[in-house]
């Protein structure tokens, strides 16, 4: 059990991304004092928003330059912090060249660099560490080998590898580095979340996270033919924030936590979509497994993926993170409407 310092730093990692912006903003809200760290400084344009986050609320932001791939690089900003919330990490899901260098490389080395700063740095007593769903199971139809039919903490991914589904293998091989770095020592302890799907209203008008790119597609016409079937996990990004939150400053918190709220497939987002926006070129049904196979390579998927995804309905237990957070989650329609609408407010979707 670990109580932390609200009047201590918190050092939030890759703080420029599209859920760790929402981690920054709650606890700038919340009045705390945050060390953000970025890549290049230089690029002002990718953390502007954040900047603009701290003119209003009670809280403090201080920017510092950290790179995954450079070793210490993380410790000038973890100085004073007790709690290190590391969500940096690259989330790619197709067109990958180099799975080892894009994906592998900065997800474990990373978490091992941050979590060698931590040993290094005696003031943390806690880590939070973003990890995924994908983290559980590698490809949807793994739920057919589960016991109950559901997803739980319990579940490991044990089908990923480099060369097939590489950003769930990612994801796996650091969550595990984590716990093994944290049971080897015991002055910080480690709570994990594991998102399904993040959707929700983005802080900044980037596009280049996977969530923010795949409903632009998604509004776009370019899946007018039909979706690939197959429900999966999706949570909001306020909520998935929140949940980071809450796990470093609730002192009985402990694990992995399945952080998804709803099962539902992309046909069920664009049908809540077209409800408010009816002129949208959205997809009206499903594309047929054989069709999706057949041009997999030329939409950079594989066609394995496809066989072992398309067509299956993921269904997980959520229960233990509203029991150990106490977190109720926003109901599924709200997410994708306020998504939308951002969306349209920062001329990302035109409505004609
Ligand atoms: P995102 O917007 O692409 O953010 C990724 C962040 O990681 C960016 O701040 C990026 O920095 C940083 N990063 C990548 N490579 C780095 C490197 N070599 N050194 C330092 N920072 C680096 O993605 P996101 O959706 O917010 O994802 C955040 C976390 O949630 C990731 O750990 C991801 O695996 C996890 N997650 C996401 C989802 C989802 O649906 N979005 C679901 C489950 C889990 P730059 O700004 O410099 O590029």
């Amino acid at each position: 059990m670990k109580t932390i310092d609200k009047t201590k730093p918190v050092l939030v990692t890759g703080a420029t991304g599209y859920l760790a912006s929402w981690v920054v903003k709650q606890l700038l809200d919340d009045g705390l004092t945050v060390h953000g760290t970025v890549r290049d400084k230089t690029k002002t344009e990718k953390f502007e928003h954040l900047l603009n986050a701290e003119k209003q609320p009670k809280g403090k932001l201080i920017i510092f330059e950290a790179d995954l791939l450079e070793p210490g690089s993380f410790e000038p900003a973890m100085q004073n912090c007790e709690l290190v919330i590391h969500t940096a990490s690259p989330f790619q899901i197709s067109g990958i060249k180099d799975a080892q260098k894009e994906l592998i490389e900065p997800a474990l080395q990373g978490t091992k660099n941050v979590l060698d700063s931590v040993n290094n740095t005696a003031s943390v007593k806690r880590v939070v560490l973003t990890s995924s769903m994908v983290a559980i199971y590698g490809d949807a139809c793994d739920i057919l080998t589960t016991e109950d039919g559901v997803f739980t903490e319990n579940h490991w991914n044990k089908t990923s590898s480099v060369t097939h589904q590489p950003y769930p293998y990612s994801k796996t091989l650091a969550e595990k580095e984590a716990w093994k770095m944290a049971g080897e020592q015991d002055r910080w302890d480690l709570n994990v979340i594991n998102p399904g799907f993040i959707l929700g209203p983005s802080l900044s008008k980037r596009t280049d996270s996977t969530s923010i790119n795949l409903i632009l597609q998604l509004t776009s016409g370019k899946f007018k033919t039909g979706v690939p079937a197959g429900a999966h996990g999706n949570v909001d990004v306020r909520d998935v924030a929140k949940a980071h939150i809450l796990a470093g400053f609730t002192s009985t918190a402990s694990g992995r936590h399945i952080t998804a709220a709803h099962e539902a497939d992309f046909l069920e987002m664009a049908n809540i979509i077209r409800k408010k926006y009816p002129s949208l070129p959205l997809p009206k049904g499903y594309v047929p497994k054989w069709l999706f196979k057949l041009i997999a390579p030329a939409i950079g998927f594989t066609r394995k993926y496809v066989k072992n995804n398309v067509g299956y309905d993921v269904k997980f237990d959520n229960s233990y993170i509203k029991k150990d957070l106490g977190i109720e989650f926003i109901p599924f329609e709200k997410t994708i409407i306020d998504f939308v609408d951002q969306l349209i407010k920062d001329g990302l979707i035109k409505i004609k």
